[in-house]
């Protein structure tokens, strides 16, 4: 197998992946190998190949929104998976015994373990992974499609389950990004009314197009009381925004892993039961959801695609905001 692999954190500038032969991978017990069909690009990779976030392992393969087609099981494993095409997202093992993993909240185990930081991941031709955490791919949806979906879209999809409104309600996006793009399929397929607050006539444009009722630019409030909020800007003054725009019992979910710290705010903008969220990774059934969602809805997403070799060159783009859509390897 061949593999685009990390020997230590270096700014992509330098070009740090190397293309690299690799023994072809033998699947434990309960593993599957997949043949790599997509992967697409994160920020995240990005962060890990330059060292802002310490990979766990090196050498590394990074990558963690992979779609393959399983040609090995391990012992343990149903040998129906064969030939199947599924997805590899950044959880890749959790210990399912902890409190959080038994209340159904594994995306919170203090064990887990992740795709392409404390394993090697999807830049490669081949990628080992626990067959329970395998997603199956509904039929209908490219693997250059479903790829990028899998890490912002699903963490997504999952803010949009955490603000709990359905029906008629108002939703507001702060941040009009790929992640957002997303909730924003989602949250019109489920009857919700979109106001977004964005800067950029590019974002805003694309609001619009979704079906926005209401779009308007960074410091201006929704011209309604929202039922909830959806921040997706890495700015804590954003949340107080969001905040003061939420009606009585309005959730603001935080969509951001990391955020400069939240400006002081009145005790006001928060009484009557208003609530702050924040959404950390997700759990396997909320990418099976979001999934076949994806495929009913459908629901589009916009993509590059670059061949596994020049995954220091997609990274480099990424990092320039040279991307169009999401940036996807082809092995
Ligand atoms: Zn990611
Ligand atoms: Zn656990």
């Amino acid at each position: 197998m061949q593999a685009m692999r990390l020997l230590r954190p270096t700014p992509v500038e330098h070009s740090p992946l190397e293309l690299v032969d690799l023994p072809d991978p033998v699947p434990v017990e309960g593993e599957v190998v997949l043949e790599v069909l997509a992967c697409a690009v994160c920020r995240t990779d990005l962060q890990i190949v330059e060292g802002a976030l310490t990979p766990k392992i090196l050498p590394i393969v990074p990558g963690h929104q992979v779609v393959g087609l399983v040609v090995k099981a391990g012992a343990g494993v149903d040998p129906a998976m064969l030939g199947r095409t599924v997805g590899v997202g950044w959880l890749a093992s959790t210990c399912g015994r902890c409190d959080m993993c038994r209340r159904g909240l594994e995306n919170l185990c203090r064990t887990a373990s992740f795709t392409g930081w404390d394993r090697d991941g999807g830049y490669s031709t081949h990628l080992t992974a626990r067959a329970d955490f395998c997603y199956p791919m509904p039929p209908g949806l490219a693997p250059e499609e479903a790829a990028p979906l899998l890490c912002g879209g699903i963490i997504g999809y999952r803010a949009f389950k955490l603000a709990g409104i359905g029906r008629g309600d108002r939703l507001g996006l702060f941040g009009f990004g790929a992640s957002a793009l997303l909730v924003a399929q989602v949250a019109r397929s489920a009857g919700c009314e979109l106001y977004v607050v964005t800067r950029g006539s590019d974002a805003q444009q694309r609001a619009r197009e979704e079906g926005a009722t209401w779009v308007g630019t960074l410091g201006e409030r929704p011209p309604v009381p929202l039922q909830a909020a959806i921040t997706f800007a890495p700015v804590g003054s954003v949340v107080v925004e969001a905040l003061r725009s939420v009606d009585r019992a309005g959730v603001v979910v935080v969509n951001a892993i990391h955020l400069d710290s939240i400006p002081e705010f009145s005790y006001d903008d928060l009484y009557w039961e208003r609530r702050v969220v924040s959404v950390a990774n997700f759990t396997r059934a909320d990418s099976g959801e979001l999934l076949e969602l994806a495929a009913s809805l459908p629901i589009r997403t916009r993509h590059q695609t670059y061949p596994l070799a020049e995954a220091n060159r997609a990274l480099q783009q990424l990092k320039g905001d040279m991307v169009s859509g999401a940036a996807v390897l082809r092995p």
